[in-house]
């Protein structure tokens, strides 16, 4: 009877290892890119490799794993895996979207850098930036994106790279990717695009001239409310080492159990985003036809100011919404308070439907009047649309809007 080694080292079980996915699409490569039966028992799922550490052979002879802060396979399996859904070749794989954002900036700034990111952007980007880089000699001009001959201008100042959120949360404005790409480019910058609104199932930023693409996984990659975690996607060999030198050294890997449950959750991802999308264009329409509401910002919406690009550049519409109650603060905070079957929390992207306030809640940090500027204003409600039966979510907001 062989030993376990031997049977790993002479796998007999791994028939769809070598599965050809490069034509599949995307719900084909959701559930199989990256993994393949386990060798040594046939288990269809790839294992939670909860290990430290990796036996060794003979000194300077391992199977590719030293230590798990470096690497792990079950962390491996998740980043092949979501480099293929964003139709790319590298992946690195981090505890949260904040650390990959961090990893990103220790990888490629150094002191003096400067780098232009969307004015419109998760608070934690800001807050990031503004409270703990700036410590260390880095500057952040935060631009609208939107406005191509800004942007422009913004360039014209030496730029490490842009950092871009579109739909941006939790605005929703949007910025034209093909436009960013060239921008970049001609001023000979990286473009860095935070897909996490949306994923790779409703839009493709490789495909239209990004260098990097980052996600907060605990949002739909994930999309069951139940792990935290990031990554940084690429095409560039060497910028993937120095992600991954940067992830070694300071130590902010993902461990393997988030990253086993996000490689099951990321299985129906193109799936969810359709009927996320699907029900947040009736509640949007919803909304846009309450008395009690004034205004609703949603890309999937013919009203939307820039519903033309969003046509363009995304699939559809996507989960999340935002709108503002007559009455301003006071009555958005009420509407938060009503709400039953919605939750009222600081998370977005899962299969249950979350309200967040974000000037109290997701951007607390940010600087009121940057807020403001940036079309974050108090009574903005933002809605991330789950998958509940959406007659159930229209009759808990209406109730919620009449309170
Ligand atoms: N990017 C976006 C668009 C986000 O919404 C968030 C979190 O809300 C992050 C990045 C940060 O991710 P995490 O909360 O996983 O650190």
């Amino acid at each position: 009877m062989a030993t376990i080694e031997e049977r790993i080292a002479n796998p007999t079980f791994d028939e769809t290892a070598d599965l050809d996915l490069s034509d599949s699409a995307l719900e084909t490569l959701a559930l199989h890119a990256g993994t393949s039966p386990d060798p040594t028992t046939g288990a269809m799922l790839t294992p939670i490799y909860q290990t430290t550490t990796y036996r060794q052979r003979r000194v300077g002879e391992d199977k590719g794993f030293t230590y798990s802060r470096a690497a792990n396979p079950t962390v491996a399996a998740l980043e092949r895996r979501l480099a293929a859904l964003e139709g790319a070749e590298f992946a690195t794989c981090y505890g949260s979207g904040l650390a990959a954002t961090t990893a990103l900036c220790l990888a490629l700034l150094r002191s003096g850098d400067r780098v232009v990111v969307s004015q419109a952007v998760y608070g934690g980007t800001i807050r990031l930036l503004q409270q703990v880089l700036s410590r260390f000699g880095v500057e952040a001009d935060f631009v609208d994106t939107s406005d191509e001959a800004a942007f422009a201008i913004a360039l014209q100042k030496p730029t490490r790279f842009v950092f871009i959120e579109t739909p941006a949360n939790p605005t929703l404005k949007l910025t034209d990717l093909q436009v960013a790409a060239q921008l970049c480019k001609a001023n000979a910058t990286l473009l860095v695009v935070d897909n996490t609104l949306l994923t790779p199932a409703l839009q493709r930023p490789f495909e239209l001239g990004a260098n990097i693409v980052l996600h907060s996984t605990t949002k739909f990659i994930d999309g069951h409310n139940a792990t935290v975690g990031g990554v940084l996607i690429t095409n560039d060999a060497d910028l993937n080492s120095v992600f991954a030198f940067t992830r070694k050294a300071i130590g902010v890997i993902q461990s393997p159990f988030p990253a086993w449950l996000t490689l099951q959750g990321v299985k129906t991802l193109p799936l969810r985003m359709a009927q996320h999308s699907a029900n947040a264009l009736s509640i949007a329409r919803f909304l846009a036809t309450h008395e009690r509401v004034t205004h609703v910002a949603y890309p999937g919406l013919e009203t939307f100011p820039q519903f033309e690009l969003a046509r363009l550049q995304q699939r559809s519409g996507g989960a999340l919404i935002a709108f503002e109650v007559d009455g301003g603060v006071a009555a958005g905070i009420r509407l938060m308070n009503s709400v039953k079957l919605c939750s009222l929390a600081e998370n977005l992207g899962a299969a249950e439907t979350i309200i967040t306030h974000p000037a109290t809640m997701t951007h607390a940090d940010v600087p009121p009047d940057q807020r403001q500027s940036a079309g974050i204003t108090d009574g903005l409600v933002r809605l991330s649309v789950g998958l509940e039966n959406v007659a159930d979510l229209i009759a808990d907001l209406d109730q919620a809007l009449r309170s």
